[in-house]
């Protein structure tokens, strides 16, 4: 039997592992061929929902798609690969309990993504958030609901100021949108609490470039900032974080504060799996490969190369540099959805041409711009040269993103969940006490206060 592992089940894991175990479906149900996905989580993470499932516009559980439900004949593994020795054809698992795992294969498609780029700031490790996945965006929906809790019932102004302000790091659209949806989510949970102003509540957007949002262009970038503002939001251009020690911000124009809710989203980087690999790597630390998608060595930048093919590698999505050979302006092909499920299509074909014996085909896509949500009923967006912003582009965030996310039942949740909101007043619900589940049995156990144990631990 032939083993094909997927390393990866996200945007480009998922989709390469769906397509092509129905174009192999014969192969393996003959027993022929192996289609193995390997992730540490048991589901795909849909990540453009994360702010909006931040913000509890839609349920967590329908921002995911489990594997084991949604990819019936593949073979499944809840594990992170720790080491891939190509040259032996062979990778380590981390399972879950017990020792780490060897594991053969005959191909292997690397899609493991990227992980927030953390920069040594003092403070930034111990105090800040990033949103990469469906875990943090639920933590950070509860920390920033539970900060409501904490400055309604202090009698200390540093620690209600603290707790009411809030600061993302980074203008791109992970930050801009995590941002929006959740200062649109605090601007109506405090009708809510009589005892804060909504004017105590501050939101701080720090960004070192001189624009923010990039990815819809300048135009409907100044636009986002300019909505952004208006609702009081406090954008920093062309200043980064100097320190955050102990939830004290400082930052690179002077100005200091306490905060005690850092979402970092300045930057991502390939997965340092890729560090624990004997396959070519780029200066930036990405796998290197070539428009096939397949891994190989002295492919030139923005090239249609084949270069050195290393056999039986392949690889695309955030962790891969892709040359683009279009005209865009950067040379590979930047970490987005947009490429990430594009190159899943070409690189599940390309794995069955070279199966069956066909030439392969090149990735070619020229970014067509992007739309994003800032908040209940307002967006911006800038797709194919067509710019629209407010209530159309919010629309149209939401109808592409419920076009894309896999799975019919899933679109119909999602669906529901945005129905039901229309109608209902917003979910301010905040469930912290599940970051501490086992704390109040304990302290029963031990003899002492359940409700005091919880609390000091969340
Ligand atoms: C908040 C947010 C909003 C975004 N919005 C947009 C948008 O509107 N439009 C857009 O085009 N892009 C958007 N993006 C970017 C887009 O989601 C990524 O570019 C895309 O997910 C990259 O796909 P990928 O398959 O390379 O990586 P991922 O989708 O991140 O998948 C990587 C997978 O690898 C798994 N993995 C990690 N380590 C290991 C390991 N050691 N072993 C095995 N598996 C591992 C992970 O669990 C994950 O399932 C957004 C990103 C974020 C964070």
């Amino acid at each position: 039997m032939k083993r094909i592992v997927v390393i990866g089940a996200g945007h480009v894991g998922f989709y390469v592992a769906e397509r092509l175990s129905k174009k192999l479906r014969s192969d393996i149900k003959r027993g022929q061929v192996e289609l193995m996905v390997i992730d540490p989580n048991q589901h795909m993470t849909y990540q453009p929902f994360l702010p909006e499932a931040a913000a509890g516009n839609i349920s967590p559980r329908h921002g995911v798609v489990p594997l084991r439900q949604a990819l019936k004949h593949c073979t499944i593994v809840t594990a992170g690969v720790t080491e891939i020795r190509h040259a032996e054809r062979k990778l380590t698992i981390q399972p879950f309990t017990g020792p780490t795992r060897e594991i053969e294969y005959d191909e292997v498609i690397i899609a493991p993504g990227s992980v927030s780029r953390p920069l040594p700031i003092p403070g930034l490790a111990e105090i800040a958030i990033g949103i990469k996945t469906m875990g943090e965006a639920i933590w950070l929906r509860n920390h920033v609901l539970q900060r409501f809790d904490i400055a309604a019932t202090t009698d200390d102004p540093d620690v209600r100021r603290k707790a009411l302000t809030f600061v993302t790091v980074g203008g791109g659209f992970a930050g801009a949108e995590t941002l929006g949806e959740l200062e649109d989510l605090t601007s109506t949970v405090v009708e809510n609490y009589p005892e804060i102003d909504p004017s105590e509540i501050k939101w701080y957007l720090v960004e070192y470039a001189d624009k923010i949002m990039p990815e819809v262009g300048p135009q409907m970038g100044a636009y986002a900032a300019r909505q952004l503002t208006k609702r009081g939001v406090d954008i920093r251009l062309g200043t980064t974080l100097k320190s955050c020690e102990g939830g004290h911000v400082v930052l690179t124009d002077g100005e200091e504060f306490d905060s005690d809710t850092i979402i970092w989203t300045a930057g991502v980087m390939p997965n340092p799996l890729l560090k624990q690999t004997d396959l070519p790597i780029g200066p930036k630390g990405h796998l290197e490969a070539n428009t096939r998608l397949q891994v190989a060595t002295g492919v030139e930048a923005g090239t249609d190369q084949i270069g050195e093919v290393v056999e039986d590698a392949w690889g695309a999505g955030d962790s891969t540099q892709v040359p683009d050979t279009t005209d865009f302006p950067l040379p590979y092909c930047t970490p987005s959805a947009q490429h990430a499920v594009r190159q899943a299509a070409i690189l599940a074909d390309n794995v069955y041409r070279r199966h069956v014996g066909r030439e392969l085909q090149p990735y070619k896509h020229k970014y067509i711009g992007s739309v994003a949500g800032l908040g209940l009923y307002k967006g911006v967006a800038n797709t194919y040269g067509f710019k629209a912003k407010g209530l159309l582009a919010w629309l149209m965030h939401r109808g592409y993103h419920l076009s894309r996310v896999p799975g019919v039942g899933r679109k119909g949740r999602i669906l529901a969940d945005w129905i039901v909101g229309f109608f209902t007043k917003r979910e301010m619900v905040q469930l912290g006490e599940i970051h501490a589940g086992r704390e109040p049995f304990e302290a029963i156990a031990a003899g002492s206060d359940p409700v005091r144990a919880q609390k000091s631990a969340e």
